[in-house]
Order: structure tokens, then C-alpha cells, then sequence
């Protein structure tokens, strides 16, 4: 996809800083955070959003998930807990429409559902 920026980051035309990368996923770090431990883990492949997950991409989000995992020990966040979020859509807030997992920890985070 020529105008997002996430495929730009894992085309390396964009400088990012990553911390885990395999054949489905690149994660990196957020260059807002949220939290101490504020991630992003990217699908290679462009998927807009959940709302688009079937049986024909849902590899990458299974995959995406079994990298969670793995960068959360990397990170050291995995005993006390982290929190994985998706944002979808306008009303979910999302901003960069290519599928990724916002990975946040390091701290209590608050329970903010609206
Ligand atoms: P969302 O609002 O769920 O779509 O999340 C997009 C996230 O991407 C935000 O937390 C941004 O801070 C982050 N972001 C945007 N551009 C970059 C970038 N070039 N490198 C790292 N993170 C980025
Ligand atoms: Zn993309």
C-alpha cells in the first residue's frame, strides 16, 4: 500500500526502532508511548483493520499474537501483566489503518473503556 506508513516502516523506507521481527510480524517501538513498555507489533502483511480478519489473513493475526508472547518476555513485562489492545475504526480510535497490536506494560495501567 503506497501511503501507509506502517508498510513504509516495514519496507524500511521509514527509520523505526524495532525490537522483534520474524516472516509475519515486525514489532516496534510506539514513537508516542502510552506506558513505560509501549509497542507495536505490525502485521507484513497490509490488513486495514479486525474488521477484515477472515479466513483468508487470519494467519497474521494468529502469528501476531504468538509474537506477543515472545516480545513480552523479551521486554520483561510478561509476569506482572501487559495489556495487548486493538484499536478498529473511526470510533475505536484507530489512526493508522494497517492491523496492529498496541503491546503496553511496564506499569498499573488504568481500566479506561471510554
Ligand atoms: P492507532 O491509533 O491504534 O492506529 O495507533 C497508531 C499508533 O502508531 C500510535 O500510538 C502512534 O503513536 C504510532 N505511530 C505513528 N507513527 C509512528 C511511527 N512512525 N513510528 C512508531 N509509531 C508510530
Ligand atoms: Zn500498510
Amino acid at each position: 500500500m503506497e501511503d501507509c506508513i506502517f508498510c513504509k516502516i516495514i519496507n524500511k523506507e521509514i527509520p523505526s526502532e524495532a525490537v522483534y521481527e520474524d516472516d509475519y510480524v515486525l514489532c516496534i517501538k510506539d514513537i508516542n508511548p502510552m506506558a513505560p513498555v509501549h509497542l507495536l507489533v505490525l502485521t507484513k502483511k497490509h490488513i486495514c483493520c479486525a474488521n477484515v480478519i477472515d479466513e483468508t489473513n487470519s494467519l497474521y493475526a494468529a502469528k501476531a499474537f504468538e509474537a506477543v508472547a515472545k516480545i513480552a518476555k523479551q521486554a520483561g513485562i510478561d509476569k506482572n501483566g501487559y495489556r495487548v489492545v486493538n484499536n478498529c475504526g473511526d470510533d475505536g480510535g484507530q489512526t493508522v489503518k494497517h492491523l496492529h497490536f498496541h503491546i503496553l506494560g511496564g506499569k498499573k495501567l488504568p481500566i479506561e473503556m471510554a
